[in-house]
């Protein structure tokens, strides 16, 4: 049918109006419903073999113009719009973001799932619906306050499946519902996220902020997402979480498998299970536990077809964040799985005397990564340092033990989220001058390189870079009440907070250069400094960090001796949706880990691929994406990854040494409990952090700092070469190509799934 008659007869229908006359809300009612009917019209991607990408975080985004895009009705439904006076862009903000990720891990798996749409494979993701998600973040008195966030309507992507399952804990049993959200692949068809939700959730149990009865599991086990994706949960409460997703999960796989006429004692030619972190590690034993005990199977084959089937994903290297649950929570929340864990463990126990490879430890603490690895076919690692890391340390007793399961599989983000749907300029730049070959095969993104001396194209990536940076200026400006210079340089650093990731050290950076300005130094040009990032509400240094950048903000912007070299911003609320307004601005994207802590990072990839040059260290995919651009077109300093892991071994750093050989690093430091800043901050949160890295300083902050201050004032000075910096901008365009998460799925079906 014409689109425009479906839209209309849907509204009238819907509100008993007509396009124009329709509101923003009721537009999108009707063009959700219309992209809705057109989805049911794609047919299922089947096959063979199939992947099941299980999850606790899917962090989607808002997905309306993605699902347009893949659809390939983008641009006709706009013009229809348009026809009525109406604009797409502002019926895209009506819709809520789901947000059930943390960061970068729930993206991927996101980016993932559209890949595999993408690129014709079967696979279905598999996690929880939680009803709040992350908390939604606020700022009051310059601190971060979480409130629930609220993001289930009435009418939205997720329709009820009728599926449901039991789920027996220990001490009650519960009863799940399925609703599941279908995964349109770019001009492909159909896969499905399929959210588990428990049917007695009470989402009255919140009072205020985020604070709910954590005893009463049948109400609140699907309200929250964990707030954290890099420290262990001290609370049973994901523990019960996470057995509610993998019983689900493997409810569900047994069934659709069964469905399907498939022999389950060759489930792996059927199906892989792809564990994403270690979080759906209690699959392993729950599915050796319905084969036992419901498909009649012997322990040992049971052990060995579920082998045959689970591949593990590593994402982290902290140790704090590697999970290890007391065996006594496993046993009040699933006493049904301690005898499997048992008898896992003993297996293992009696094959390897080393301590450091067995299950349940000597403390009686059950290591989740060690089941993965023991019994699943495949390890990988995200970027190849981080995979080299944990074969030669961190994993280096298991890597000896099983070479062959361990393999690299550097992330990648999906280009029509990053690229097509949040860049639309860009992207039809890139299809004037070098064709619309990329959009499904990312690597034709180097024909660009062929046009470095072309000064149109240059010129052209410079004036899109300055309209992307004008919207976002307005939207700042609306949102944050802050008024954005836009011919500044726009530095952003935007990911969760924490202190590996150290934006503490960006915060220190614009201290020097304030003090350089109060001093008489005057930058050239204007600097704009913007950061996002949520810290987890239990995490007290980094609510600090936050703390400290929103005193800088206030300071900085505030005093007219300053304000006009620079800004400080950082956004409320930092998410997907933010992250597309933000990234396509950027002029330099702040990548300032230190070398060894982030697994790969994946905002890096998606600046890159709008025309941004990183300020980075050595660490996760900046490694890759240095080799890929050359020496001139990055800015890498800090610490190398083996020097720093020398430093964690032998103990010897001490952050109050830098503070003391350098007057630029005492005064940068000592800023933080100056009168200044106490007059504008808090006492209790300023000392806190300035102590912490005078004596702490776990992540090694004053390590870098001189060596950050002095490249990142070369990258600000090269700037003002626009000619040179124009071709940087291009040849990070040019190579992005490597980092399409449509690579990367391929390599995982390659070289894991095998699916055909
Ligand atoms: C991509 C993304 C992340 C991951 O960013 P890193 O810089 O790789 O940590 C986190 N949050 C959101 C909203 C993202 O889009």
């Amino acid at each position: 049918m014409n689109l425009e008659q479906q839209l209309n007869d849907i509204t009238k229908k819907l509100y008993g109006r007509e396009i124009a006359s329709c509101t923003d809300a009721q537009l999108y009612g009707g063009v959700l419903q219309l992209t809705r009917q057109r989805m049911m019209q794609t047919p299922v991607i089947t096959g063979p073999k199939k992947v099941y990408y299980i999850s606790m975080e899917f962090l989607i985004g808002k997905l309306l113009s993605n699902n347009l895009i893949n659809l390939g009705i983008y641009e006709e439904l706009s013009s229809v719009l348009e026809a009525h006076g109406r604009h797409l862009s502002d019926i895209e903000e009506v819709e809520p973001e789901p947000s059930l990720g943390n960061g970068g891990l729930g993206r991927l798996a996101a980016c993932f799932l559209d890949s595999i749409a993408t690129l014709g494979l079967p696979g279905d993701g598999i996690g929880l619906n939680y009803h709040f998600g992350l908390f939604k973040q606020v700022f009051r008195n310059r601190l971060q306050k979480a409130e629930k966030n609220e993001w289930i309507e009435k009418d939205s992507w997720l329709y009820d499946t009728g599926i449901s399952f039991e789920v027996a804990f220990g001490d009650r049993k519960v009863t799940s519902v399925l609703y599941d959200m279908d995964v349109v692949g770019y001009q492909n068809g159909i896969n499905r996220l399929h959210l588990f939700d428990i049917q007695s959730v009470d989402e009255s149990l919140v009072k205020k902020g985020i604070l709910f009865d954590k005893e009463a599991i049948e109400k609140n086990l699907t309200l929250f997402l964990y707030p954290d994706d890099s420290d262990k949960a001290g609370n049973l409460l994901r523990i019960y979480q996470e057995y509610f997703m993998v019983s689900n999960g493997a409810q569900l796989i047994l069934k659709e498998q069964k469905e399907q006429g498939n022999d389950l004692h060759r489930l792996y030619e059927h199906a892989a299970i792809q564990i994403n972190d270690t979080h759906p590690t209690l699959v392993i034993p729950e599915l050796i536990r319905l084969l036992t005990e419901k498909e009649g199977f012997s322990m040992d084959e049971a052990i060995d077809v579920v082998s045959r089937t689970c591949a593990y994903t590593n994402h982290t290297i902290l140790a704090e964040a590697l999970e290890t649950w007391p065996l006594e929570y496993i046993e009040t929340v699933v006493p049904q799985l301690v005898p499997i864990i048992q008898e896992l463990s003993d297996r293992i126990a009696e094959q390897y005397s080393d301590e450091a490879v067995q299950i349940i430890d000597k403390d009686d603490r059950v290591h989740m990564a060690h089941i993965d690895i023991h019994y699943g076919y495949s390890v990988n690692g995200v970027a190849a340092i981080h995979t080299d890391i944990l074969k030669e340390t961190e994993l280096n007793h298991f890597y000896k033990l099983y070479p062959e399961k361990f393999n690299n599989k550097t992330n990648g983000i999906t280009f029509r989220r990053w690229l097509l749907s949040c860049n639309r300029e860009l992207a039809s730049f890139l299809t004037e001058t070098i064709g619309d070959g990329y959009k499904k095969d990312a690597a034709q993104l180097e024909q660009l390189l062929t046009r470095i001396e072309d000064p149109e194209v240059l010129d052209r990536l410079a004036e899109i870079k300055m309209a992307k940076k004008r919207e976002l200026a307005a939207y700042i400006q609306e949102k944050e009440g802050i008024l954005l210079d836009v011919d500044s340089i726009f530095d952003i650093q935007i990911k969760r907070l924490h202190e590996y990731k150290r934006q503490q050290m960006n915060a220190l950076y614009i201290i020097h250069k304030y003090l350089e300005i109060k001093g008489g130094k005057k930058p050239v040009r204007p600097m704009t400094f913007i950061f996002g990032a949520k810290a987890a509400p239990a995490y007290v240094i980094a609510q600090d960090i936050i703390h400290l950048i929103l005193v800088l903000s206030e300071i900085v912007n505030n005093d007219p001796q300053v304000s006009p070299y620079m800004k400080v911003v950082m956004v409320e609320n930092y998410n997907v949706s933010y992250a597309e307004k933000l990234i396509p601005a950027c002029d330099i994207s702040e990548q300032i880990s230190l070398a060894s802590k982030e697994a790969s990072g994946t905002g890096n990839m998606k600046f890159m691929l709008n025309g941004a040059v990183t300020l980075g260290t050595s660490d996760g995919a900046n490694v890759e994406i240095h080799e890929l651009v050359g020496d001139d077109n990055i800015y890498i300093f800090g610490e190398k990854s083996d020097k720093v892991i020398r430093h964690y071994a032998k103990m010897d750093y001490v952050s109050k040494d830098y503070y003391d050989k350098s007057p630029v690093i005492r005064e940068a430091v000592d800023f933080i409990v100056s009168k200044e800043a106490l007059k504008v901050g808090h006492k209790q949160n300023l000392e806190r952090l300035y102590k912490e890295l005078l004596n702490k300083d776990w992540f090694m902050t004053l390590l870098d700092l001189e060596d950050y201050i002095r490249v990142k004032d070369q990258a600000f000075a090269d700037y003002e070469d626009q000619e040179t910096w124009k071709r940087k901008m291009l040849v990070n365009i040019a190579k992005a190509g490597f980092f399409s998460s449509d690579r990367t799925i391929a390599e995982y079906n390659r070289d894991i799934w095998k699916l055909r």
